[in-house]
C-alpha cells in the first residue's frame, strides 16, 4: 500500500470523504486520491515521490506553473510585515487600481475570499440595484456553493450525480430559474414569464463545471441584448476565465460587455481570493456606501493581495504570455483531435485556449444534457490510464484541463505520447 492510500484510509476517519472539497474524491474513478506534498512548474509530485504532469493546476491559479518564484518571493517578503490587520492596506488600494486601470468594464471592485463569495455577493448587489428577485442561471454552470446557486449544476455536484443539495431550501432556490446553455430562447423565455422581475443572468461565459463547453456565436450577444431589453444586469462569471482566455477575460476574449463580473481562482495566485467588480453606479450599492451589505474579516489581507497583484502584473507585462499559451494549447489540443480521427476515436474534444475536455460520446457537447451523455466509465478507465503513465487529471469528466505557460513543447509531447497509446490500446 502506498502512502496516499495510507493517509487517505486516516483522512476518511477524521474528514468526511477524506477531502475539504468533493471534486478531489476519486470515488467515481474508483481509486483513492494521490495526496501531493509538492509542484513546481508543470509537476506535481505525490508523497510517494511520484512525479505528474498536472492539468489541474490548483483549478486553474498556477496559470504560470507551479511555485512561481517572483509570486513565492512577494509572498514571503510581505509575510515577514504580518499575516493580517483587519484594516485598511495600501496594497488593496494597489490591487483594486491595477484591476480598474485595465479592464474597461471594472471601474470599482471588492475583494472577497473565494469565488463562492463573490458569487453571491454580485447577486445581491444586482438585486440591490434593479430591486428585482430573480436570477436566470443556466443549467451545468457552477457558481460556487451557495444556497441560491445550488441549482442545475456543475462541478463535483454533477460528479455526484446528485441533482442538488441537502439543505438547500424551496425558500433559497424560488427565485432562481433555470435556462439552458447555448439556447438562448430558453432565457427568452423566462424573460417573457417573469416579466418586470428579473434582477440578472448570471452565466459562465465558457461553460468550464459540466466539462468545457464553448459558447456558440451569438449566445453571449444575445444574452446581453436580453439583459439591455429586460432591464435586467448580466453577470459573467470569470471565475475560470477570467486573466486566463485573455488579461479582459471572456469579456474582452468574446468582446461582449457584462454589468458585472466575478473573479477567483487565477486573481489569488494560489491564495484564497476572489473578486466582485463592475459599474459604479451598481458598485456604489455595496455598503457602507449603499445599502448592499457584503463584509469580511480576512478580505484583501496583505498575504492574498500580494500574491495576486504579483501574477496580475506579470500577465500584464508579458502580454505574449497569452499567445504562448495559446500556441502551446493549441499543439495539445489540435494533436488530440487528429489522434481521435486517425484512431476513429468515438470522442469530442471541446476546447477554447487553454481549456479542454475529452468526451466520450458521439454526440456535439454543447449544454448540460448532451454533456451528461458522456460515458463516464469510458472517463474512468481513461483517467486511470494517464495517471499510472504520469498524467494528472482531474477526476472527474465534469472538469477541465487546465493549461500554464510552463507547459513546454516536450511536456505537450510527452502527455499526447500517453493519449496516443490510451486510443491505441483501445
Ligand atoms: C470555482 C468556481 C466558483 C467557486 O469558486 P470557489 O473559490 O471554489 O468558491 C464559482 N464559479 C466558477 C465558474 C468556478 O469555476
Amino acid at each position: 500500500m502506498g502512502r496516499s492510500e495510507e493517509l487517505f484510509k486516516e483522512a476518511v476517519r477524521y474528514i468526511p470523504g477524506g477531502v475539504n472539497s468533493p471534486v478531489r474524491a476519486y470515488g467515481n474513478v474508483g481509486m483513492t486520491p494521490r495526496f501531493m506534498q509538492e509542484a513546481t512548474g508543470p509537476y506535481i509530485v505525490d508523497v510517494d515521490g511520484n512525479r505528474y504532469i498536472d492539468y489541474i493546476c490548483s483549478w486553474g491559479p498556477m496559470i504560470f506553473g507551479h511555485a512561481n518564484q517572483e509570486v513565492l518571493s512577494k509572498v514571503v517578503a510581505a509575510c515577514q510585515h504580518g499575516l493580517s490587520f483587519g484594516t485598511a492596506t495600501e496594497i488593496e488600494v494597489d490591487v483594486a487600481k491595477f484591476i480598474c486601470d485595465h479592464i474597461p468594464h471594472v471601474e470599482m471592485v471588492r475583494m472577497v475570499n473565494s469565488g463562492t463569495e463573490a458569487v453571491m455577493s454580485a447577486l445581491r448587489v444586482a438585486r440591490g440595484f434593479t430591486g428585482r428577485e430573480k436570477i436566470v442561471k443556466f443549467a451545468g454552470c457552477y457558481h460556487g456553493h451557495s444556497d441560491a446557486m445550488l441549482v442545475s449544476v456543475g462541478s463535483g455536484v454533477m460528479t455526484a450525480g446528485v441533482p442538488d443539495s441537502l439543505g438547500v431550501t424551496k425558500g433559497a432556490t424560488k427565485d432562481t430559474l433555470t435556462a439552458t446553455y447555448n439556447d438562448l430562447e430558453s432565457a427568452a423565455d423566462l424573460f417573457s414569464a417573469n416579466e418586470g422581475e428579473i434582477a440578472a443572468v448570471i452565466v459562465e461565459p465558457v461553460g468550464a463545471n459540466m466539462g468545457v463547453v464553448p459558447p456558440k456565436p451569438g449566445f453571449l450577444e444575445g444574452l446581453r441584448k436580453l439583459c439591455d431589453e429586460g432591464n435586467a444586469l448580466l453577470i459573467f462569471d470569470e471565475v475560470i476565465t477570467g486573466f486566463r482566455l485573455a488579461f479582459g477575460g471572456a469579456a474582452e476574449y468574446y468582446g461582449v460587455t457584462p454589468d458585472l463580473v466575478t473573479y477567483g481562482k487565477i486573481i489569488g495566485g494560489g491564495m484564497p481570493v476572489g473578486a466582485y467588480g463592475g459599474r459604479r453606479e451598481i458598485m456604489e450599492m455595496v455598503s457602507p456606501v449603499g445599502g448592499v451589505y457584503q463584509a469580511g474579516t480576512l478580505s484583501g489581507n496583505p498575504i492574498a493581495m500580494a500574491a495576486g497583484i504579483t501574477q496580475l502584473q506579470i500577465l500584464h507585462r508579458s502580454k505574449d504570455m497569452y499567445t504562448r499559451l495559446n500556441v502551446l494549447s493549441q499543439q495539445l489540443y489540435g494533436e488530440m483531435e487528429q489522434l481521435i480521427e486517425q484512431y476513429h476515436m468515438p470522442y469530442q474534444l471541446n476546447h477554447v485556449g487553454s481549456l479542454g475536455s475529452l468526451f466520450f460520446t458521439e454526440q456535439e457537447v454543447i449544454d448540460y444534457g448532451s454533456a451528461k451523455a458522456s460515458d463516464t466509465v469510458a472517463f474512468a478507465e481513461y483517467f486511470r490510464f494517464m495517471l499510472e503513465h504520469g498524467i494528472h487529471l482531474a477526476p472527474s469528466q465534469f472538469e477541465a484541463m487546465f493549461l500554464s505557460c510552463m507547459h513546454e513543447e516536450d511536456v505537450i509531447a510527452e502527455t499526447l505520447n500517453v493519449v496516443e497509446a490510451f486510443f491505441k490500446s483501445k
